[in-house]
């Protein structure tokens, strides 16, 4: 994909913040900065990041709730930083719906080659054709994914999927009740070959559950996940 990409850095540290931006402007990013949440949703709505890079600790409304309020008005991809590894485990838990996290302290070269690996993974799956099907909607019992604008409905309803979120459901559905080894799905969904990341499958698991209802995605316990087709439908 061509054309400058644009980042928003949200971090109330201001040498942090200066450092990162510093980093990705000089690896040719168009960087915006806010140092608390309400800046940050504002600045995120006015100029339409690429990727929010995003401090969990913020005064005002912390990270988990900015990027909530980002992700429902436009799906856009999140590298949370967090300040310890537990409160990454956390969050993974929650299934808060950003799409890699890193622990401080970082480099600001970690964290642009972070941005790089994120970007350059929405952008693979983006191009990819929705497989074995180039059908343009799959409809999953009342829950309608149309795969050309990447918008899901349920029960005709809009709902918000982070980009992860809906290339890992689109995965699925492209395999009914097959089951996909979580290593598996990391390799194909995020391009993580040979990782230990399982977790993070979990986590948006969780979260396309939480979404679209807890039947559609069944855990298939020390393997992975398979997508339930609702009774009646041949899977599309
Ligand atoms: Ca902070």
């Amino acid at each position: 994909m061509g054309g400058t990409r644009r980042v928003l850095v949200v971090e109330d540290e201001v040498s942090i913040a200066d450092a990162v931006a510093a980093r990705l402007r000089a690896e040719g990013y168009l960087v915006d900065v806010a140092h608390d949440g309400p800046g940050a949703v504002a600045r995120a709505e006015a100029t339409e990041p690429d990727l929010v890079v995003l401090d969990v600790m913020l005064p005002g409304i912390d990270g988990i709730e900015v990027c909530r309020r980002i992700q429902a008005r436009r799906p856009v991809p999140v590298l949370m930083v967090t300040a310890r590894d537990d409160e990454t485990d956390v969050l993974v838990g929650l299934g808060v719906g950003a799409d890699d996290y890193l622990t401080k302290p970082f480099s600001p070269r970690e964290l642009a080659a972070r941005v790089h690996a994120l970007l350059r993974r929405v952008d693979r799956a983006r191009e990819l054709h929705p497989e074995p099907d180039p059908a343009e909607s799959v409809t999953l019992g009342e829950v309608q994914v149309d795969l050309v604008t990447r918008r899901v409905r349920r029960a005709g309803t809009e709902v918000h999927l982070t980009p992860t979120e809906f290339d890992l459901l689109v995965y699925l559905a492209a395999r009914p009740r097959a089951v996909q080894a979580r290593e598996r799905l990391l390799g194909e969904v995020w391009g993580w070959h040979g990782g230990a990341a399982t977790r993070t499958v979990d986590s948006h698991v969780k979260g396309l559950r939480r979404k679209l209802g807890t039947d559609l995605i069944r855990t298939v316990h020390g393997v992975g996940y398979a997508l339930e087709v609702p009774a009646g439908e041949a899977g599309r």
